[in-house]
């Protein structure tokens, strides 16, 4: 089992084939088979280790940061998501739901809670826990951190297990904010197609998260 060492990126570590979950293995194989010219491997997170934000989703939709190595391009949910950073000034560029779109992440990251693609968009609890110690130390590689929106329940928990903290202490709730080793969290649900098309998450009510999101940051930085 590869071990998470001090220094260097994650991303590095992790590299193209990570063996931790069978199951995830087995998938990525099966899709570089019928796909070799798609990413098919734990996508890398983007943006740069010394933002202030990060912002953790689930894990790669099949045809979207599978395909493209980004995480949420070419997903529906990334439409929305890179639609909103932009509003509220964490991005520069258009979101071309491609990697060679130009678009960079301003005092943002993102990541998710699972770095391979799972079966059906579901990974198992296992499956959460081995990618956890990456979501760790991504945390852990982020100097400046002080900010962490938290895409729906998966990556809330497994947010909060990287942290140390018990989810008894720290219950996910939609506009929720908890304050964590003074990191504040943003809970917000995924921002899913189901979520979106079912009305549990409309553009506005995400917006309010990302906007006490800024008024967070500009907050901090006007102390
Ligand atoms: N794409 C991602 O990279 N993460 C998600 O959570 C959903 C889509």
């Amino acid at each position: 089992m590869p071990k998470i060492e001090a220094g260097g990126s994650v991303d590095a570590r992790v590299g193209r084939d990570c063996p931790r979950c069978p199951r995830l293995v087995a998938f990525r194989q099966a899709w570089r088979g019928k796909q070799p010219t798609w990413h098919n491997a734990p996508v890398p997170s983007f943006g740069s280790v010394a933002a202030q934000l990060l912002i953790v989703g689930l894990a790669p939709g099949l045809q979207g940061a599978n395909r493209t190595g980004r995480p949420f391009t070419g997903d529906y949910a990334g439409d929305l998501l890179y639609a909103t950073l932009k509003d509220y000034g964490f991005s520069a560029g258009d979101y071309g739901a491609r990697p060679d779109d130009g678009l960079t992440l301003v005092d943002a990251r993102i990541t998710n809670a699972v770095r391979c693609v799972p079966p059906e968009n579901k990974p198992v609890g296992d499956e959460i826990k081995q990618c956890r110690d990456f979501l760790k130390a991504t945390i852990a590689e982020m100097p400046r951190l002080a900010a962490i929106v938290l895409l729906g329940r998966i990556a809330h928990d497994g947010t909060v297990a990287a942290l140390g903290r018990r989810l008894a202490a720290v219950p996910f709730g939609h506009g929720t904010q908890h304050v964590v080793d003074g990191l504040t969290l943003f809970d917000s649900y995924h921002c899913s197609r189901y979520n979106t098309n079912t009305g549990v998450l409309t553009p506005q009510m995400f917006r309010e998260v990302f906007a006490a999101v800024r008024r967070h940051l500009d907050a901090r930085g006007a102390s």
